[in-house]
């Protein structure tokens, strides 16, 4: 039976501002849709928290058992400098700066985002698809759309027409706004504006002669519209309805306002049943902002080279730092709160260390079956990963009196205690240990314990061939072994 079946996740769903028990649309499975980057920069330390909130929600419906396909795309065309559709093309903008190709500007950062992300250590999305690959599907949908009568065109561009879905669908229904509200609090349009409306939002594009993205179109050459993207790759791969779509607290309106509105507009039916928004990053207590200075990158975190830091820090410790928030929590980064989660994180491992060494007893000082039912009641809840984190401190409490002969656990409560541990440690809060590799370290200490197993007996049978062997070839690979009162340790 899948763990899935015996726990009962609450999710807070931003289209109803309530906590929603979590019932997937078909039984096993989850459909999962995360807007990922714009692709002209490095990519931004709150955008790394946005993700690696989804990243531990991604786990944590995989270690219930879950079949998650998760979709997370890469934006690199119709992205422009402003939400009311003026300005430059942000990666077109980039290019021109730097004289190199669009393209080669989104290959930069993408394999920037890639890197940065695999340090932290997320698991890849299912798919990870890019808007200008589905040129052709947001072309079609379009027309769908102006069909439908929710879209009008002018010059070469088209817009999706909110008054009109408004007159029969309800837009502002995620974000809380009310269409007469935001009407009521604009400016007029002036005789250049193409819209109707000011709250319309371009689904195409027509291109000025200096735009270097262009496609060919029946409006003529241009680009879609960047809100257009993620309603085209989310139903194609997940359905026209699926289960989650998460982003940014500040994607909400207008971006995910009006993937709503274009998936309604062309399909009659709502695309998500479940709104996920992961909250901000602020830095020293302020909005990070490369205007001002107060801005971190991820790369600067790792060699502790920024103003505002004591020192470097790892993957894990900022990871194990972001995890102590709940995600839709604002967390303020500083070098004091970085210095506390290393500490935090350290304790954690030596615990974890110890785990693999402690004498078993007659009787357990720990209920661990309860304490398991408390770490998946924090996940349960809104994947509380705070609350899981103080859960396992106290099992770290727990360890630290087993090892000082000060409390004891039964052979089976160790075992159990040990399993659940590691996989919400390293499966489901993606921490990794101080030695690198999370789980695969895990894997190898594994190994290792089980050659000095075979080496003790080998040494029993006075078989001193394979014992020397055993140590020499695991000394030729980097891997010492040291034989102490206590047993064989051993160092990479
Ligand atoms: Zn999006």
């Amino acid at each position: 039976m899948a763990l899935y079946s015996e726990q009962r996740l609450m999710v807070h769903n931003s289209l109803s501002g309530k906590k929603e028990l979590f019932e997937p649309l078909h039984e096993g499975y989850v459909g999962m849709y995360v807007c990922g980057p714009t692709v002209y920069s490095n990519v931004h330390l709150g955008n790394c928290r946005t993700f690696m909130s989804f990243d531990m929600i991604f786990r944590y419906l995989r270690h219930l058992g879950y079949k998650v396909r998760y979709v997370r795309n890469i934006t690199d065309a119709g992205h422009l400098e402003d939400d009311a559709d003026q300005g430059e093309d942000k990666i077109a903008k980039k290019a021109r700066l730097e004289q190199i190709e669009p393209m080669e500007v989104v290959q930069r950062y993408t394999v920037d985002f890639h890197n940065i992300l695999e340090k932290f250590n997320f698991l890849p999305p299912s798919i990870e698809p890019t808007a200008t690959g589905h040129i052709v599907e947001q072309i079609e949908i379009i027309k769908v759309i102006l069909d439908k009568g929710y879209a009008y065109e002018k010059n070469g561009s088209v817009y999706f027409d909110v008054v009109k879905f408004n007159s029969d669908h309800e837009y502002g229904k995620l974000s809380g706004r009310k269409l007469e509200d935001m009407i009521a609090n604009t400016r007029e349009l002036t005789a250049q504006d193409e819209k109707k409306n000011p709250q319309d939002f371009a689904l195409w594009k027509r291109a000025e002669p200096q735009h270097i993205m262009r496609w060919p179109s029946p409006w003529g050459e241009g680009f879609p519209g960047w809100h257009l993207e993620c309603t085209v790759m989310s139903t194609k791969y997940l359905g026209e309805t699926f289960d989650i779509h998460g982003g940014g607290m500040d994607l909400k309106f207008p971006h995910h306002e009006c993937e709503i509105a274009q998936a309604e507009a062309s399909n009659d039916v709502s695309p998500v049943r479940y709104w996920l928004h992961a909250n901000m990053l602020t830095l020293n207590g302020k909005k990070m902002a490369k205007s001002t200075g107060n801005n971190l990158l991820p790369h600067e975190i790792f060699t502790g080279d920024n103003p505002t830091l004591s020192k470097a820090y790892t993957a894990s410790v900022v990871r194990f730092f972001m995890m102590q928030a709940h995600y839709t929590s604002i967390l303020d980064l500083s070098d004091d709160a970085l210095l506390a989660a290393e500490k935090g994180y350290n304790r954690l491992m030596d615990a974890l260390d110890l785990l693999g060494n402690l004498n078993t007893g007659k009787q357990s000082d720990m209920d661990v079956a309860a304490w398991k039912q408390r770490c998946y009641d924090a996940m349960n809840d809104d994947f509380n990963s705070p609350v899981l984190i103080a859960q396992l401190f106290e099992a770290v409490k727990t360890i630290n009196l087993v090892n000082d002969g000060k409390a004891s656990l039964t052979q089976e409560d160790l075992a159990v205690l040990t399993e659940v541990m590691n996989a919400f440690v390293f499966d489901v809060l993606g921490l990794e240990t101080r030695t690198g590799a999370g789980v695969e370290s895990n894997k190898l200490e594994g190994v290792v314990g089980l050659l000095i197993e075979l080496r003790n007996a080998a040494r029993a049978n006075k078989d001193y061939a394979t014992s020397d062997r055993i140590r020499d070839e695991l000394a030729a690979m980097g891997i010492q072994l040291k034989d102490g009162k206590e047993g064989t340790t051993f160092s990479i």
